[in-house]
């Protein structure tokens, strides 16, 4: 059985206490390799191994360390087949999706923070007392956690902007996902990025994460993932007056009007509901439909979601792969009885496919209020809920009603209601007439209960280094 070793330091290695855990493959069920099971004396030696690091990558020139992250980058990108099927597997996600989208964002996302390091300037401020310019330097140490549903590319998110600032990493990605994560500590290294300067620790949250968290050589944690694990970071890194950033969950709306061109994006609308079977923090799992164009639009949605067969992740036709595991699978399943006992109408899906795996067939609800459960929480699944509204008054009270505040996508040609909608909705990215558009410079995160802080561009640089004013009297 493949075996999923840390990297710390200058190689791989087994946990400190000799213990593994089972990694299962979502498209059959069944275990198919073993990843170190860590705890805090891993953690410990991680941390270490990035202390002795620091000085010299630190002390690089933002060019070199550009180099390094722009090698890294070419090595990855030689080998996006083995790392998208590696993903394929331990995720279930669409081999396709992995070759085509998520490898290839890992290596931008490695390539663009190599350019932020050579273009990260800083402020001056002069005219008003003296003349000051502000330093911006690496924190030092920095711990990353990250969740299983984009795995390497959420990876990639937080150790670029981390590297190429000058700290050094301890990185924890899902034990339910660990094999990309890994594979990229080992390549980092052939390809050259000096010892200790990116660990990874596997093993549970509550062992590994936490001890991240705790540490007191950790200066700062990045954090992806649900919002009960970052309240409890949070919780932890708060007394210890830890800098956090939090990328938390979602429950975003997806506001179509009667005058958008929707028929011709249906595409796009189906795919932002149940791409990776709604398992991105980003998917739009309520969709807000006017009045007008209600009933056309539900059965020309219904009809596509009922095309998209899911299917073995490594077939290059399938759109949809399982959900990532059996606890994931159970949770799925019970909110959509509880979208039923809640007195939803499930119009397709609504049940787990008959084959091996973790299959949930694309599942849309129509007949739920905006305060129930089923439009309140999270399911991150392969489930859509519909609700009609009549004007843009009740159309902006239906997607503020919650209290998440991720993502939303509106869907107008009204331009002038796009741009109220921009800055009336409430959520930390509005989409309008598209989804899953990025550009890294944007800043990117949540409000209210998805999240505090923002990633991505200058926002991620700042994040990870400290600011200092130096005033020079004139
Ligand atoms: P999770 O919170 O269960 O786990 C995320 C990571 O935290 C994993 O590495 C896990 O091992 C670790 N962890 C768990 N308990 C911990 C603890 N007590 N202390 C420290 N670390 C701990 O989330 P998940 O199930 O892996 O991912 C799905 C969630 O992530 C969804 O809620 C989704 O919305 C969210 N997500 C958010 C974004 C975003 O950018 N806002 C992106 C992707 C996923």
């Amino acid at each position: 059985m493949r075996r999923y070793p840390h990297v710390i330091g200058s190689g791989p290695r087994d946990a400190a206490s000799g213990r593994w855990r089972e990694v299962f493959e979502p498209a059959t069920g069944q275990a198919y390799a073993e990843v170190a099971d860590g705890d805090g004396a891993d953690v410990e030696a991680a941390v270490a191994a990035a202390r002795e690091a620091f000085p010299a990558w630190s002390g690089l020139r933002n060019s070199e360390r550009s180099r390094h992250l722009e090698r890294l980058a070419d090595a990855l990108e030689s080998r996006i087949d083995d790392f998208a099927h590696a993903e394929a597997r331990d995720g279930g996600k669409p081999y396709a999706l992995a070759r085509d989208a998520e490898i290839p964002r890992a290596v931008s996302n490695l390539r663009f923070f190599a350019h932020a390091a050579t273009q990260f300037g800083s402020e001056s401020h002069h005219g008003e007392a003296g003349i000051n310019y502000t330093l911006r330097q690496p924190l030092g140490v920095v711990g990353t956690i990250s969740p299983w549903n984009l795995p390497l590319y959420l990876f990639t998110w937080k150790i670029a902007p981390a590297l190429a600032a000058g700290n050094t990493v301890v990185a924890k990605p899902s034990e339910v996902t660990p094999a990309t994560a890994t594979m990229l500590g080992e390549l980092a290294l052939e390809a050259g990025l000096p010892a200790g300067v990116l660990n990874v620790v596997h093993g549970g949250g509550p062992e590994v994460g936490e001890a991240i968290v705790r540490d007191g050589a950790v200066k700062a944690v990045s954090f992806t993932g649900s919002t009960v694990v970052g309240r409890r970071i949070a919780g932890i890194a708060g007394p210890l007056l830890k800098k956090v950033s939090l990328e938390l969950g979602g429950k975003n709306p997806t506001l179509v009007f009667a005058d958008s061109d929707w028929r011709d994006h249906l595409d796009t609308l189906v795919r932002s509901a149940f791409q990776n079977s709604g398992q991105i923090c980003l998917c739009g799992s309520r969709i807000l439909v006017e009045r007008a164009v209600y009933a056309e639009f539900r059965d020309a949605f219904v009809a596509r979601a009922l095309a998209l067969r899911p299917g073995d992740p490594m077939d290059r036709d399938a759109k949809l792969g399982p959900l990532v595991s059996q606890a994931h699978f159970d949770k799925v399943v019970a909110a959509i009885a509880r979208a039923r006992d809640e007195g939803g109408e499930v119009l397709c899906g609504g049940s787990a496919l008959d084959r091996p795996g973790w299959f949930v067939a694309p599942t849309v609800i129509e007949g739920l209020g905006p305060d129930c459960a089923s439009n309140q929480e999270e399911i991150f699944g392969p489930v859509a809920t519909l609700q009609a509204f009549d004007d843009d008054e009740q159309a902006l009270a239906l997607a503020n009603a919650g209290d998440y505040g991720l993502a939303a996508s509106v869907w107008t040609r009204d331009l002038a209601r796009a741009h109220r909608f921009g800055a009336q909705l409430r959520c930390g990215i509005v989409w309008i007439n598209t989804w899953l558009m990025r550009d890294l410079r944007t800043p990117f995160g949540g409000m209210g209960q998805s999240g505090l802080g923002r990633e991505g561009g200058l926002e991620a640089m700042r994040f990870f280094t400290e600011p200092r004013n130096v005033c020079i009297a004139t």
